[in-house]
């Protein structure tokens, strides 16, 4: 017989960490704020964080969050269903429900098992027309849930249309998309979708993990920017990026959200959130309702750096988030790219396949409140000086 753990040997990883281009796992020893992080003894800039309004390192979220811990104690050992919901969770739940603008919310450990908690919606009945372009934890959802899956190109719309058009009208129609893709920042076609699911009388479930607290006038989201909250049927955020902490929630219909409470297996199957990530995502929600001076200050700072990368040549994806990606095409080189940006003092995010198709291996960078105009210019420095030398400028 063969070795089942054969395939648990990376020769790749190997190579790479042989030759100093290993990316991936590398130990944050210091977080002193300010944008800035210590890896290996050295400060450098964080060019790789979601805490895009910075509130990870906020006093408040720290205190809320230590007070809670004091309170209520480190864990809550089980799971929401029986002895894990908190007096704490219901208040978010309500906070976050009313927030975001619909009937009901139910708080989960991730924004990963946000998105796995979906897979209950999408029973064998159902179809769902997702875009290529979507989070690994809703492709898992998919794979969980017992619907029949169609992806159609990102954002393609004509293609969702004569999807939706050929679909059999007596299956429950789904369609599921980002409201901002993780990989680009792109935002997704949301009045296109609203139209298409309206006319086809198709529900609408919204992954917000990276657009709720950031987009729209209020930091609701995707579908607040785009004016059709309306539109959106179940929404899910996290609390790891906007929220600076950790959690995840799905919002929508009451009836929904109790269905879900008593049929999803993320949920129902998995230890409750911690107090403290708990009170330190209220806080953030308090902080994202009243300040919105930070979403202002990112986009300001995205605005910077997206501009400065395509003075520098690079193509870039529109949609003027603070993440944007550099296609850099082969593993290699995205590795050198990685090493080099770091050896600069900039610490970015590789996107190697299969978090990316093969050959479009590439380098994400993102911004957050915390970052000044001048890190900014450090960092289009650095890709500047790395990408001349790797030969991936114009006329280098
Ligand atoms: N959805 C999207 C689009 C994401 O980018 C992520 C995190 N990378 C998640 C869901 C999962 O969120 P969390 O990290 O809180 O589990």
């Amino acid at each position: 017989m063969t070795d089942a753990f054969d395939k648990c040997r990376l020769p790749e990883a190997g190579a790479l960490a042989a030759a100093g281009l290993y990316p991936y796992y590398l130990p944050v020893e210091e977080r002193p704020g300010g944008g800035e992080v210590v890896v290996g003894g050295r400060r450098v800039l964080m060019a790789g964080s979601n805490d895009y309004l910075a509130l990870a390192d906020d006093p408040r979220l720290k205190e809320a969050g230590a007070e809670a811990l004091r309170r209520l104690g480190s864990g809550n050992s089980g799971s929401r269903v029986l002895n894990g919901t908190l007096a704490l969770h219901e208040t978010l739940e309500r906070e976050l429900a009313a927030f975001l603008g619909h009937e009901a919310a139910m708080v989960v450990s991730t924004g990963y098992q946000a998105n796995l908690a979906l897979s209950a919606l999408f029973g064998p009945r159902d179809v769902l027309f997702a875009d290529r372009r979507i989070h690994a934890s809703l492709i898992d959802a998919a794979r969980l849930g017992q619907a029949a899956l169609r992806r159609y190109r990102h954002n393609d719309m004509t293609q969702l249309a004569g999807m939706l058009e050929a679909a059999d009208p007596g299956v429950g129609a789904i369609v599921l998309t980002e409201g901002m893709f993780s990989v680009d920042g792109d935002l997704c076609d949301l009045p296109g979708i609203a139209k298409l699911a309206a006319h086809h009388g198709a529900r609408v479930v919204l992954d917000s993990a990276h657009d709720a607290g950031l987009l729209g006038a209020g930091g609701r989201g995707a579908a607040e920017h785009h004016g059709l909250q309306s539109a959106v049927d179940v929404q899910t955020v996290t609390f790891s990026k906007c929220f600076g902490t950790l959690g995840g929630a799905v919002a929508g219909p009451r009836h929904v959200v109790h269905y879900l409470r008593h049929s999803a297996r993320s949920a129902l199957f998995s230890a409750s959130l911690p107090p403290a990530c708990t009170a330190a995502a209220l806080a953030a929600l308090d902080i994202v309702r009243t300040e919105p001076e930070r979403r202002r200050a990112v986009m300001f700072t995205a605005e910077r750096l997206r501009s400065g990368l395509v003075a520098l040549g690079f193509g870039i994806a529109p949609g003027g988030t603070p993440t944007v990606s550099l296609r850099v095409g082969d593993r290699l080189t995205c590795c050198r790219f990685w090493a080099g940006l770091l050896e600069e003092g900039v610490l970015a995010n590789v996107m190697l396949p299969p978090a990316v198709p093969e050959g479009e291996a590439m380098i994400r960078l993102s911004v957050t409140a915390a970052h000044t105009g001048g890190q900014v210019d450090r960092i289009l420095g650095a890709v500047a000086t790395v990408a001349a030398c790797l030969g991936l400028l114009p006329g280098t």
